[in-house]
């Protein structure tokens, strides 16, 4: 080749020659197909798209690294928590929920917040939100609460209607609509909100001992959110500004922080805590739970590539090592199965070869193999079965997790619990919002539930009155609802209430 000039090539290396001009009998065509250069390229161009991801479709991603400052072996056994001061290489990506992969950083959403760690045990993800509760608890509603939050089958378009309607039908939502309607449904970027692990989690240490556990990431940016006005704006005029400001800020050398904090129970303190901490519908109430420093997560490299780095990126809760294991939260348990499923749907059965989901640290080493894009040395020529007596990797006790009772009749249960649903989003409501954020909280409300039907918008505004009556009357106020018949709802049962704000019968 001429000069220090990269030859182009076609995919198999041959050299180009010309790629402007396709080949052409005579200069005015007709296009030969014997120009395979052509073909090759419109070919692959029109297998660009993979699936997108049915929810977190939009994203932003970056590189860094978790570094622990408490000694918490006492805990855990996971290695890449076993020392003050230790390393371990991360890649992060923050998300909107319900929006395409277009859709706008702005929108009122939770975020995603997932972090894989390239542990010396193999991958471990933890794979949260801006949010430390959640919709529902069960993951048969699961489907249908993300259709809600889509387009309407007919028109094609987002719809209030679909969203109260489920909502209001679904009183354990009321805690996350709280926070969702309030000013941290709309963060002013990825680096000024927390993540939380919303679910517990399970972690054991070298003696057997285990501890229910929660992840809470604090901001070291500190919390910053936006306005509905801010947010409105930021959708026209700048739809991409989480992922520029990610980007830009990191690109800066400004490098996002998050101290990350862990709420601990012993099996004792579990069995008296005020609420079922496998609801993920209620946090643990700091003060019942006081959360210890554990460690500090820093992003300070950008991808390279989006498509290779942030758009492949597969996490799954279902990923963890040796020393954290998975609670009984039944959204948690369908998450292990969802989200690897997800991956192998949307990248095959070997994304785990894929370089940003490859365990750098610890690599793969099984009988699993063959499969669309197996890129590696499938196994070269070790045995493929186990047990073999040919030097195969083989298990190893000490990865299991210590054995745990479970027992009951198989059942299909609702959550039981003493206290009610609206307990922790009524003391949000009074107790922890200041009165610029109630008020940033019902204006929010009525300018999203108000372009709902009336009967949709009477259903909610009870189960806003349940939490507290203050938020349900000025809820009710702004949509000009009659305030005694509110009450009146939100003082039946959650069947008599569907029924008296269902369609009426033909
Ligand atoms: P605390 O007073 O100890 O904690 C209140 C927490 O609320 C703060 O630490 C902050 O969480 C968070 N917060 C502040 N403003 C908002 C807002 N506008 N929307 C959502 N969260 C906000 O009380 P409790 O621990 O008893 O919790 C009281 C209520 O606070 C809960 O019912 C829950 O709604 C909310 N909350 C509690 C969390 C927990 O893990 N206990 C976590 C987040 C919210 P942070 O420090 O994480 O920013």
């Amino acid at each position: 080749m001429k000069g220090d000039k990269k030859c182009l090539t076609r995919a198999f290396g041959a050299p180009v020659g010309d790629d402007q001009n396709s080949l052409t009998a005579g200069p005015r065509g007709p296009v030969l197909m014997q120009d395979v250069h052509l073909l090759e390229k419109l070919a692959h161009f029109e297998r660009e798209r993979i699936p997108e991801r049915v929810v977190h479709a939009k994203g932003a991603g970056a590189w860094g690294y978790f570094e622990v400052t408490a000694d918490v072996t006492r805990y855990t056994k996971a290695k890449f928590l076993s020392e003050v001061g230790k390393r371990t290489e991360v890649f992060a990506r923050f998300s909107t929920v319900g929006g395409e992969r277009g859709s706008a950083d702005a929108a009122r959403d939770p975020r995603g917040f997932a972090v894989k760690f390239y542990t010396e045990e193999g991958n471990y993800d933890f794979v949260g939100n801006n949010t430390p509760v959640f919709f529902i608890r069960d993951p048969l509603k699961f489907p249908d609460f993300i259709h809600t939050q889509k387009r309407h089958p007919a028109t094609n378009l987002p719809d209030p209607n679909m969203f109260w309607d489920f909502l209001s039908l679904t009183p354990e939502s009321i805690h996350q609509v709280t926070i969702l309607f309030s000013d941290r449904g709309t963060p002013a970027s990825y680096r000024h909100m927390n993540g939380y692990s919303s679910h517990t989690y399970k972690w054991y240490n070298e003696k057997g001992e285990y501890f229910w556990v929660k992840y809470h990431f604090k901001t070291d940016q500190g919390i910053k959110n936006l306005t509905r006005e801010e947010a409105v704006r930021l959708c026209g005029e700048d739809p991409n500004h989480a992922t520029r400001d990610l980007y830009e800020a990191i690109d800066r050398g400004h490098y996002p922080s998050w101290t990350l904090e862990m709420q601990i129970l012993t099996p004792e303190q579990a069995e008296d805590f005020p609420w079922d901490i496998f609801d993920i519908t209620k946090v643990w109430p700091h003060k019942e739970a006081p959360p210890i420093v554990v460690g500090k997560l820093v992003l300070n490299r950008n991808p390279a590539n989006y498509f290779a780095e942030v758009e492949q990126a597969a996490f799954s809760p279902g990923n963890v090592v040796p020393g954290i294991a998975i609670s009984p939260d039944k959204m948690l348990q369908a998450r292990v199965f969802s989200y690897h499923d997800a991956h192998i749907h949307r990248l095959g059965p070997n994304y785990h070869l894929i370089p940003v989901n490859r365990p750098k640290n610890a690599p793969e080493a099984n009988y699993q193999r063959d499969g669309f894009m197996r890129v590696d040395d499938n196994g070269g020529q070790g045995p493929n079965y186990w047990p073999n007596s040919f030097g195969g990797p083989a298990p190893v006790t000490e990865a299991l997790e210590p054995p745990f009772e479970v027992s009951g009749q198989a059942a299909r249960y609702a959550y039981v619990h003493p206290n009610d649903d609206f307990v922790q989003a009524g003391n949000l409501y009074r107790h922890v919002m200041t009165d610029e954020a109630r008020e940033h909280l019902i204006g929010n409300i009525v300018d999203h539930l108000g372009k709902a039907q009336k009967r949709i918008q009477l259903r909610q505004t009870a189960l806003f009155f349940k939490a507290d009556p203050d938020y349900g009357s000025r809820v009710a106020e702004g949509l000009g609802l009659d305030k005694a018949e509110v009450e009146r709802l939100a003082n039946m049962s959650d069947e008599k209430r569907a029924a008296a704000t269902d369609l009426p019968k033909p």
